[in-house]
């Protein structure tokens, strides 16, 4: 605390997010990240964009990249909103969509950044338990809100919910804006992009940090109805004019035009998702169903926190939140072959 401080950040509670440890050869897998690189194209189209314009502002809109964007999910270029970072994307929702004098909505078992935001702007929440298998249960949103956000998949349980669900959800909610927060949506699951033109009050929020191995770019977006979009808009252009950078617009591009190189970085989480389930399953783990690019497990005789511990001091990086409900579970990022090889000997050891 100190005088200088503008007394909202006295109470202010900052998302804490999965540490970057600096040492080397650790298994890390505890923040998402895809095990496989960008695509050699997003390189090279950074590459590309490394030299004298780098003086120049990029362009405010990033039209280009929002052109491709909708194309690749068939909607219009004035569909799509631009951020750096889905993180960044999400803020500006909560600011220009969420503050309509009733709590929003989301699970209680969700991303930890919902709440963080919500103490930022001041928008009161009710959270909304998950059913005792930790699923979401669309009866429990029909309720009145000031909106509506939860991730699909959920993150950290990495349950999927499907299309006609969020469908209900949507139904009961026509005067408030629902997000579907769609970080993970590409390791199994279909994306509500395809029912914006059915719902004006639909916004579905993705991004490039996890399926398409770019975290460090800094490159998120949304799709929905334009009026949506305009709000963004407004409160975007009262923030950071500027919020991609030239190399980001360059490199985001590239990325969606290597549609080969992504599928086969998916099909390769997805495969090693399905073998680590089965090899912690037979060490005596219950591991919830994902459609992510991580796993969330419990073991039926062994604390979470001490798994976590015994695996750290392995070099081996798990995330464990020690939270109500979830404190016996620890959430494992797939990793690459020899990473997850290295995560099951760790467990078996232990
Ligand atoms: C990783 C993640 C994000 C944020 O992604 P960035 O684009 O890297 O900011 C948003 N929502 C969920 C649920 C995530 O797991």
């Amino acid at each position: 605390m100190s005088k200088f401080w503008s007394p909202l950040v006295n109470d202010l509670v900052p998302y804490v997010p999965g540490e970057q440890p600096k040492m080397a050869n650790l298994v890390k897998l505890n923040t998402n990240e895809n095990p496989f690189g960008p695509s050699p194209k997003v390189v090279e189209a950074i590459q590309a964009e490394l030299n004298d314009s780098l003086r120049l502002y990029p362009d405010p809109e990033g039209e280009s990249l929002r052109q491709t964007i909708a194309a690749y999910h068939k909607v219009k270029p004035e569909q799509v909103f631009l951020g750096n970072g889905s993180d960044e994307v999400l803020a500006h929702i909560f600011f220009g969509l969420f503050q309509h004098g009733e709590p929003i909505l989301f699970p209680d078992i969700t991303y930890s950044f919902y709440p963080v935001y919500c103490g930022l702007y001041n928008i009161e929440s009710k959270r909304v338990p998950l059913t005792e298998s930790f699923e979401i249960n669309p009866d429990d949103f029909k309720q009145p809100n000031g909106g509506v956000i939860f991730p699909n998949p959920n993150a950290p349980t990495g349950m999927y919910l499907g299309l006609q669900h969020v469908e209900e959800i949507l139904a009961a909610n026509p005067d408030r804006v629902v997000v579907v927060d769609e970080a993970y949506i590409d390791f199994g699951g279909e994306s509500a992009i395809t029912l914006v033109d059915k719902y004006p009050n639909l916004l579905v929020s993705q991004t490039l940090s996890k399926a398409r191995s770019l975290a460090g770019l800094r490159v998120g977006f949304a799709v929905g109805h334009p009026d949506l979009i305009e709000a963004l808009n407004r409160v975007k252009n009262s923030f950071n004019s500027y919020p991609l950078d030239r190399l980001a617009l360059a490199g985001a591009k590239a990325a969606y035009e290597d549609e080969a190189w992504f599928r086969k970085c998916c099909d390769g989480v997805i495969s090693e998702r399905e073998r680590v389930t089965a090899a912690l399953e037979d060490l005596g783990f219950e591991v919830l169903p994902s459609k992510a690019n991580f796993i969330f497990a419990r073991h039926k005789e062994q604390s979470g926190g001490v798994l976590a511990k015994g695996l750290r001091e392995q070099g081996i990086i798990v995330r464990h939140f020690n939270k109500p409900r979830i404190s016996e579970f620890l959430r494992i990022t797939i990793g690459t072959v020899e990473q997850n090889d290295a995560l099951i000997g760790g467990l078996r050891s232990l």
